[in-house]
């Protein structure tokens, strides 16, 4: 990959991330499914059965503006995913960089940075490498007038509510804004965030699988908004026992992710197709990212991430399908 590959043109990225099989799935011995034949094509190998019941493996191909296969950084996703989004922001404009995928492939690793063992780092994280970034730009003479700010959707999992004023301008009830001076207030903010979001969980997953996380930096100058990134941790996309759960609240919270992973693939598909309607209020996340979806200005990168073991082959089917309909037009 070189930066001249860098994409310019284009409003919509769609790239996808296969992680490494983990310790779970080699004790299992589960096969790992996926190819990355060059930098811009996946494979799924899809385990299928005749009649006669001879087992097979069907190949599906998809293609992406990027494959990451599992030996990429962090770094490297980002320098091809949100990297190109920070200049979006300092030019006026909104960028939108989501991660999505079922639990487990991978999503808050990407975002968040790696939160799995004692020593928690987020400091290669897409959040804290897109802060990193901006405070570089900041200080810059262009830019030394502008202002930031992070916004923090995990209050203490406070209940937030959207509510629509009269000038159909979305505002988020309990929202906590903090402004921040140096890359290091960010990792601060990322660590108190995540462990917000994984509190009182028996598992890490238990929580953020049922939640989207949104991370937003805003630059102002004199009090006025000039830019907006928003960074999100989507809920994973696998939803297959809420719709049978004896839990009302999960049936509810099941079917509200639903809802907004089908809106937000419909909002980022008005966007590059540059409808003049955009369906954004279909659900509460693509509400909170309204101005994202309709600006001049707006661009996006949708990382779809997948988990690598056979076991997970629907689920990563499902995962690259969507992804492909973001971008087809
Ligand atoms: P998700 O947020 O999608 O549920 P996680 O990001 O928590 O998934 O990843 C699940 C596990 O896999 C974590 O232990 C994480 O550290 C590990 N993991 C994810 N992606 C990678 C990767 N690219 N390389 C190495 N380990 C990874
Ligand atoms: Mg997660």
């Amino acid at each position: 990959l070189t930066t001249t590959d860098l994409i310019e043109e284009h409003r919509i990225c769609v790239c996808v991330r296969a992680r490494p099989l983990n310790k779970k799935e080699l004790t299992t011995k589960d096969l790992d499914v996926i190819t990355i034949p060059s930098k811009d094509v996946v494979m799924v190998h899809e385990p299928k059965q005749k009649v006669d019941l001879t087992r097979y493996l069907e190949n599906q191909t998809f293609r992406f503006d990027y494959a990451f296969d599992d030996s990429t950084t962090n770094e490297m996703v980002y320098r091809f995913t949100a990297r190109p989004l920070v200049e979006t922001i300092f030019e006026r404009g909104m960028a939108t960089c989501f991660a999505y995928g079922q639990t487990g492939s991978g999503k808050t690793h990407t975002m968040g940075g790696d939160f799995s063992g004692k020593n928690q780092d987020c400091s290669k994280g897409i959040y804290a490498l897109a802060a990193r970034e901006v405070f570089v730009m900041l200080g810059k003479p262009n830019y030394k007038k502008l202002d930031l700010q992070v916004f923090d959707l995990l209050n203490r999992k406070a209940k937030l509510r959207v509510l629509e004023d009269g000038k159909q301008q979305v505002q988020v009830v309990g929202l906590q804004e903090r402004e921040v001076r140096c890359t290091e207030d960010v990792l601060r903010l990322i660590e108190v965030g995540n462990s917000c979001r994984t509190s009182g969980q028996t598992s890490a997953n238990a929580h953020s699988s049922r939640s989207h996380a949104v991370f937003q930096i805003i630059l102002r100058r004199r009090g006025k908004m000039h830019g907006k990134f928003s960074l999100i941790d989507l809920a994973g996309n696998e939803r297959g026992a809420d719709t049978s759960s004896a839990d009302r609240q999960t049936r509810l919270e099941g079917a509200e992710i639903n809802k907004s992973l089908l809106a937000l693939k419909e909002c980022i598909r008005a966007l590059g197709r540059n409808k003049p309607h955009t369906p954004f209020r279909a659900s509460k996340l693509t509400q909170v990212l309204r101005d994202s979806f309709i600006g001049e200005n707006s661009r996006t990168c949708m990382i779809a991430t997948i988990s690598p073991g056979m076991a997970s082959c629907e689920n990563t089917l499902n995962t690259l399908r969507y992804a492909n309909r973001v971008k087809e037009f």
